[in-house]
């Protein structure tokens, strides 16, 4: 690993004064289980000079319920979330999602914030610079995706433009169809946005001043069914192929209210509204299950060795309707 400056923030303001400090030159820490990774093997074409370690903020790490929801600190460890009765009385949608991520080691470091910050696992973009030099692909500034002449595999099915890598946060997946919305602090403030609208092509939308500092979820119906489905190689510690989670309002059978969310089918995870309008006022049959899936993965074009994704991603969906 190369040098650099570490520095334990105390505060938000301060971990911000020091971002806007280093001007894009600094790597916020939280848990560490995918930076240090990043930093280790040299993926990236710079290599930050200061780290800026948020651990040292003790009120970000916090589970806290109102009439509303809850507001869940950005530090909070995954761990700790699985291991809270309120969200597994209120919220059983994240923990069932957290508790498919990497392994209890991670789990007990990884933060809720990092989770959905984490880079992406694309193997030409992890590729590391110590095994014949890194693989310049277009997310790192490259001109093309090699994935598209490639080993396609594991990569997007559907949205994907210029960079067909996939998002692969778990809890990201979950937290949209829950509606939460998060709290982010930069330099000019403070702001919130739906955790939908926080993913982006080649990433999130955080500024180089910006870091994420709460997590807000709406308190769901208490008879709205929630449920995460995971599709992976390897039973533990394995990224998924496809997620699926949904909350779902049902009245004498018949769909009132539906969210539907697709993971690591595209570089963002993907609200499937055309589903989720084609299922509302209707009674979840088959029928009604297999028109949603195919509704869901309508604008699917997959690649040329991940076509089968796509009949994961229609059963995951199909599932998750039926319950
Ligand atoms: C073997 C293995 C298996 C895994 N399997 C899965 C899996 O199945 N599902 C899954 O979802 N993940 C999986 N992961 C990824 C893992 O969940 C992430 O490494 C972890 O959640 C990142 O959290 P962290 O707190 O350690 O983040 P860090 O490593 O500290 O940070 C990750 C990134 O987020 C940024 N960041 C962190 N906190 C903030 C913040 N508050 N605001 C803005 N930016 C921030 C950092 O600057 C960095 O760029 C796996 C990882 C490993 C190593």
């Amino acid at each position: 690993m190369k040098g650099f400056t570490h520095v334990n923030a105390t505060s938000v303001d301060e971990a911000i004064q020091l971002l806007v400090k280093y001007k894009g030159r600094a790597k916020l820490n939280a848990g560490g289980t995918d930076l240090l990774g990043v930093l280790k093997d040299r993926i990236l074409p710079d290599y930050p000079e200061a780290i800026i370690n948020l651990k040292t903020i003790p009120e970000l790490n916090s589970l806290v319920e109102d009439e509303e929801g809850i507001s869940i600190g950005a530090l909070t460890p995954l761990i700790d979330i699985i291991d809270s009765p309120l969200i597994e009385k209120t919220y059983p949608l994240l923990r069932e999602a957290a508790i498919t991520v990497a392994s209890p080691q991670i789990r007990n470091m990884a933060t809720i914030g990092g989770n959905l910050c984490q880079d992406t696992r694309c193997w030409y973009y992890r590729y590391p610079e110590e095994l014949g030099g890194m693989i310049k692909c277009f997310r790192k500034g490259g001109k093309t995706c090699p994935t598209v002449v490639g080993e396609n595999r594991y990569h997007a099915i559907m949205g994907a433009k210029k960079c067909y890598a996939v998002c692969p946060s778990d809890t990201a997946v979950a937290l949209i169809a829950l509606g939460a919305t998060l709290t982010i602090a930069g330099s000019k403030g403070t702001h919130t946005l739906p955790v939908e609208e926080f993913f982006s092509s080649l990433g999130n939308v955080l500024t180089p001043d910006e870091m994420i500092t709460m997590i807000h979820i709406p308190k769901p119906s208490p008879i709205a069914s929630q449920t995460f489905l995971k599709f992976t190689l390897r039973k533990p510690i394995d990224f998924a192929l496809v997620s699926v989670a949904s909350l779902l309002n049902l009245d004498k059978g018949v769909c009132t209210d539906v969210r539907l969310v697709l993971g690591a089918v595209a570089p963002t995870p993907v609200r499937a509204f055309k589903a989720e309008e084609f299922l509302k006022g209707k009674e979840l049959t088959e029928e009604t299950a297999n028109e949603a899936a195919s509704l869901a993965l309508a604008g699917a074009k997959p690649l040329s060795k991940n076509a089968y994704k796509l009949e994961i991603a229609k059963t995951l969906v199909k599932r998750v309707i039926k319950g």
